[in-house]
């Protein structure tokens, strides 16, 4: 994706993409993924269980909450959440590491975490995708068999406050069931239209004219 002409190097730029449990933006992400000289997936530590398919340093760090406050206190989080009574966040020391690279930085966080992103990178862009509906979301958070009955409704009862954020997003985009393929490609296309936006390129005209 980086790309050399009198524009220099392209930058990396920094994704947040929130969305309802059930949005579909795990498997998202992972075709995103698929192309890893483009995206990097940055992975949060969390304090919540393991699910039965997630494997530690993969999906999550998985840490105690004495563990996770200790980060907390050290500074070593970009930002983090309570999110239904665990703790979420980003370290600091990879997201850093690849901002600067030529990759493009996902995070994939809670709208809480999104907030204090574009507070602390106003360049960020922020990305909420949601589920085509209420009673599809509901039909999805059950098929993926991970969460017990109280969680699952207590996150359909959360997305109503995730969906109050939206406001604070740059783009949606709707999972329909069965078509994340078009859904990917329409994230890839905000990148590229991100990556083209003149306010990122101050120093264009200057470019060109120069030997
Ligand atoms: P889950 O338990 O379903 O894996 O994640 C619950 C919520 O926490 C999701 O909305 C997920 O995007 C969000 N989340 C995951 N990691 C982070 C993080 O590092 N920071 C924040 N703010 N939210 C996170």
């Amino acid at each position: 994706m980086s790309e050399e002409s009198f524009l220099g190097k392209q930058k990396g730029l920094l994704f947040v993409v929130s969305g309802p449990a059930g949005s579909g933006k795990g498997t998202v992400m992972q075709l995103l993924m698929q192309d890893p000289e483009a995206f990097a997936l940055s992975v949060s530590a969390t304090t919540r269980a393991p699910g039965k398919n997630e494997k530690d340093g993969r999906e999550y760090f998985f840490v105690s909450r004495e563990k996770f406050e200790d980060m907390i206190a050290k500074g070593e989080l970009l930002e983090y959440t309570d999110y239904l009574g665990n703790y979420y966040g980003t370290p600091r020391a990879a997201a850093e590491a690849v901002l600067g690279t030529g990759r493009h930085l996902l995070l994939e966080i809670d709208v809480n975490g999104g907030k204090q992103i574009k507070k602390a990178f106003p360049e960020a862009v922020l990305v909420m995708i949601v589920p085509p509906g209420a009673k599809e979301q509901e039909r999805r958070l059950r098929s993926r068999a991970r969460d017990s009955e109280e969680s699952i409704l207590r996150r359909l009862e959360k997305a109503g406050t995730e969906l109050d954020s939206l406001g604070d997003y740059d783009y949606v985009i709707v999972n329909e069931t069965g078509k994340t393929e078009e859904t990917a490609e329409t994230f890839r296309a905000i990148v590229a239209a991100e990556a083209a936006s003149v306010r990122r390129h101050p120093d264009l005209v200057g470019r060109y004219f120069a030997d």
